[in-house]
């Protein structure tokens, strides 16, 4: 059964540093989702179609320095086109949900902010690859990040070129989110990410239906 809604379906987004907890919350929304039967599919980035993907282990795998910060962003954007046209706009046009573990805000935040590009220089290459496409929602999961990069050591795996990038560029990683968050209160919400799983789950599926309309 599919729902009559008012709200046309649109892109949810979670953003937040490594191991704030995106994989885990962007999970069990979708599962909460489908629950409630609302048409919606799960995707990521970098990554979330088939050329995206084999783009994206070139991006978060290997030496820090293996990118400049340049290259870096227009690997991330060429990832993000396909990611566009093959998965999240056939999907919106279908009138499904999508939820997604990171889009273009981390690129603001983490080239833009952190890696020491400038927003302006992020916002020319976005307007070139995505134009004036925004998602619906951001959810910015937002923590300390000796609590994520503990999280992010603990879960392990191969994906870790930005987490040795260290501490203090996550902290900037964390402002960037926050200013971004705080320029745009009516897209994004700040979610206290540093509660157990449970809580954050609750607050954010409380975000969901006050600011979407939905019924989870
Ligand atoms: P991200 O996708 O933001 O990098 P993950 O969802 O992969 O983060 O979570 C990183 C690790 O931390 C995982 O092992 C996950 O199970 C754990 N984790 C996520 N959220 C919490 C939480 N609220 N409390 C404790 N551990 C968590
Ligand atoms: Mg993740």
């Amino acid at each position: 059964m599919i729902k009559d809604n008012t709200q046309t379906p649109g892109l949810i987004v979670f953003e937040g540093v490594d191991g704030a907890g995106k994989g885990v919350q962007s999970r069990a929304l979708h599962e909460a989702m489908l629950a409630a039967e609302y048409p919606v599919i799960l995707t990521r980035e970098p990554g979330g179609s088939v050329s995206a993907e084999a783009i994206r282990k070139l991006i978060v795998e290997g030496d820090t320095e293996r990118w400049d910060d340049i290259s870096e962003l227009l690997l991330i954007y060429a990832a993000r086109r396909s990611h566009l046209q093959e998965t999240i706009l056939p999907n919106l046009e279908q009138g499904t949900w999508v939820i997604s573990d990171r889009f273009a805000d981390s690129s603001r935040a983490f080239q833009g902010f952190a890696g020491g590009l400038g927003l302006d220089l992020v916002e020319q290459v976005h307007e070139i690859v995505v134009g004036q496409f925004k998602p619906l929602l951001t959810l910015v999961l937002d923590i300390d990040p000796v609590l994520s990069l503990k999280r992010a050591e603990q879960r392990g795996g191969s994906e870790d070129r930005f987490e040795q990038k260290g501490l203090a560029y996550q902290q900037k990683v964390r402002e960037g989110f926050l200013h971004i968050a705080q320029a745009s209160p009516e897209t994004h919400t700040v979610i206290d990410a540093n509660q157990s799983i449970e809580t954050v789950q609750a607050t954010i599926k409380a975000a969901v239906q006050q600011r979407l309309g939905l019924n989870l």
